[in-house]
């Protein structure tokens, strides 16, 4: 055989022999290669967020949403633009108290991911948003929020559960939720305009931007904290996370997370038949949440 027949033999046997085993390689690699962050969506999120490929999210009606755009950013320019994984930037850790320098778990959200489950506009937001009975032993008013990703369900969950410790009362009687808006000094779209934000005894919380006017994002302030852990331990079993958990703190604010604070245990119960209540736009123009502009 002269030498070039020899390397050509020898080509194909070579490959013959890789690329079955790079093909199986790639395939391995496509089921184990899920990124945590989209597998803690996909668990959170069972019936919008359904798979992953190819570096990107699936949701239940087929639209893909880029997970990793690639991109590495500061902290400041994540609150500008986000990817999915941004999501996950930090841990959300309950012995990590009080906040130490920068950590704000859970204060960077995707804006495309989440418009795509709560609502891209005011009235997308708006059509998911059902009337909750928010400790009605207590002589609460109803509180609107998401009906969506089960959140209305974990907010009723938190209420069921305040209910049972009347001495919290004075904590959660005036709590707000549904507002849209901005986050105060940002473009971005505060969580309360998703329905899924509580912000509860406003008069006797602390915001970093309240206490700290001028300062920037990257500028040391003192935290500062008169929230009961008590209560903010029962949000937290329902799949919350709490804004005194922030450097950047905002210790009135809860928000349905459950991708980064899972509840502590599944409860399988029927879902709610949510009621949705008439009228809601002036039930909306009657809520007074302005002066209480926050996160
Ligand atoms: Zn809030």
């Amino acid at each position: 055989m002269n030498r070039p027949a020899t390397y050509l033999l020898l080509t194909l046997l070579l490959t013959a022999c890789v690329i079955p085993s790079v093909r199986s390689e790639q395939s391995r690699l496509r089921s184990d290669s899920i990124p945590d962050g989209a597998r803690r969506l996909m668990e959170a999120y069972p019936h919008d967020v359904v798979g992953y490929e190819d570096n990107m999210i699936i949701f239940a009606d087929g639209e893909r949403l880029i997970y990793n755009d690639g991109k590495s950013r500061t902290t400041e320019q994540m609150h500008i633009e986000q990817d999915v994984k941004d999501i996950f930037y930090q841990e959300y850790d309950t012995q990590r108290f009080p906040p130490d320098y920068g950590y704000d778990p859970g204060r960077y959200r995707s804006a495309a991911f989440f418009d795509k489950i709560y609502g891209r506009n005011e009235a997308e937001v708006i059509s998911n948003l059902v009337k909750v009975a928010w400790c009605p032993s207590f002589g609460c008013d109803s509180l609107l929020f998401s009906r969506q990703a089960g959140a209305a369900e974990a907010l009723k969950r938190v209420s069921d559960e305040l209910e049972q410790h009347p001495e919290l009362r004075e904590w959660v009687i005036d709590a707000q939720t549904f507002c849209y808006r901005n986050v105060a000094g940002t473009n971005r779209r505060s969580p309360h305009s998703y329905g899924i934000a509580v912000d509860i005894s406003v008069a006797r919380s602390h915001y970093w931007r309240w206490s700290y006017p001028h300062a920037s994002e990257y500028q040391r302030i003192s935290y500062v904290n008169n929230i009961s852990l008590d209560v903010v331990e029962i949000f937290e079993k329902h799949g919350f996370i709490w804004g005194g958990r922030w450097y950047h703190f905002d210790t009135m604010h809860f928000e349905y997370r459950p991708e980064i604070n899972p509840p502590k245990y599944m409860q399988r119960v029927e879902p709610r038949k949510w009621e949705t209540p008439s009228a809601l736009r002036a039930i909306i123009e009657n809520l007074n949440f302005d002066p209480w502009r926050s996160e």
